[in-house]
């Protein structure tokens, strides 16, 4: 076995559910971000996980993600769609019964014209400027959209990871002023809302990367384990160089364990010469370059030849590896590669 082995917790992943779930008023209704595979996981078993712990109400970016999803849970849950209802996704939205979040004009006209009488919901921009309707586009439409009982009227923070971020409160006004009068449910907050006061709760709260561990749920279990095989160690002699570009140098004798896994799999070539992999309480740090498939570390002070060598352990979250990668763990998370094979530990309860 030559690819690394990634480990999914999905008993760690249905306990930051409920932890989250836990964080809202019983009245709060707590659905599940399972976009981008779920958030690289692999949507088929975290959906399915999330639903058996009790999540009822699933969100992913594009109808095509949407499909996956309903093949894993069969009919009944909700399935919101980010993107909304984009041109050529009407079938799809019909026959999976998909609920696609309306964030224009053109797709209100498009979803009422083609499938009239079916579920949607709508987005609206409050300040970020990305998606959604915004002030003067939803007041002309506002009425019509409203008497065709939308599923749920949402909008999404920008800055919710900062909760001393003006941009917060000024969000939290406009998503009340736009939503006033409006009975459907409403949803404003992901997993960094959920962490702001009770106001920013509404009906409908929207985790994603808390589900799989990141920040900015601090309480998170870690949900994903990486350990990457050793295919061969050797000793370098002072002044041997390793990796392309020859940018790491031994100033002594060094003992240097190949791992295989690189770039290609989600280990970002920004951790060359600036990052740890662990045997057991051990760091062993990275040197010369990441390359495709393979990366060299360090392993002089080991007292024995490992066989593999963890990446993503209880030592290192995936924020910490974002860390040094300088990016957000979310991207870690979703760079997770496809020669990995996942496994799953099960669902103790
Ligand atoms: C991705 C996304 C979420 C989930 O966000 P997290 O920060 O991962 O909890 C919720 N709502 C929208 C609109 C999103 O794009």
């Amino acid at each position: 076995m030559s690819t690394g082995k990634l480990k999914i917790d999905l008993n760690a992943l249905a306990s930051n559910w409920r932890t989250l779930d836990a964080l809202t008023g019983p009245t709060v209704e707590t659905a599940a971000v399972v976009k981008a595979d779920g958030y690289g996981c692999g949507v088929s078993r975290v959906a399915k996980a999330l639903a058996q712990v009790g999540a009822r109400r699933f969100f992913v970016a594009t109808a095509e993600e949407g499909a996956g999803v309903r093949q894993a849970l069969g009919p009944g849950p909700e399935i919101c769609v980010f993107s909304g209802h984009m041109a050529g996704d009407t079938d799809m939205i019909h026959d999976l019964q998909l609920t696609p979040m309306l964030n224009s004009l053109s797709q209100i006209t498009r979803h009422f014209e083609s499938l009239p009488g079916s579920h949607f919901g709508i987005q609206l921009d409050t300040g970020m400027s990305r998606l959604g309707m915004e002030p003067t586009e939803w007041h002309a439409v506002r009425d019509i959209a409203l008497s065709q009982s939308p599923r749920l009227v949402m909008s999404h923070l920008a800055c919710a990871d900062e909760p001393d971020h003006s941009a917060n409160d000024a969000q939290l006004q406009n998503f009340r002023n736009m939503t006033q009068g409006v009975s459907a449910p409403l949803s404003l907050s992901a997993t960094g809302g959920i962490l702001l006061p009770s106001e920013y709760h509404f009906d409908i709260v929207r985790p994603g990367v808390g589900l799989y561990g990141g920040l900015p749920f601090e309480d998170a279990s870690p949900v994903v384990h990486l350990s990457l095989p050793v295919i061969q160690t050797r000793t370098l002699e002072e002044g041997d160089t390793v990796g392309y570009g020859c940018t790491w140098q031994a100033d002594k004798q060094t003992v240097v364990a190949t791992v295989s896994g690189g770039y290609a799999d989600g280990i970002f070539r920004a951790l060359s010469n600036n990052a740890m992999f662990w045997f057991g309480n051990i760091p062993c740090p990275v040197i010369g370059r990441v390359s495709m498939d393979l990366i060299t570390v360090d392993i002089t002070h080991l007292d024995q030849s490992p066989e593999q060598l963890d990446l993503l352990c209880e030592h290192q979250t995936v924020d910490d590896l974002a860390l040094a990668a300088d990016t957000i763990g979310y991207e870690i998370l979703t760079s997770l590669g496809h020669r990995y094979t996942r496994r799953y530990g099960e669902i103790l309860s």
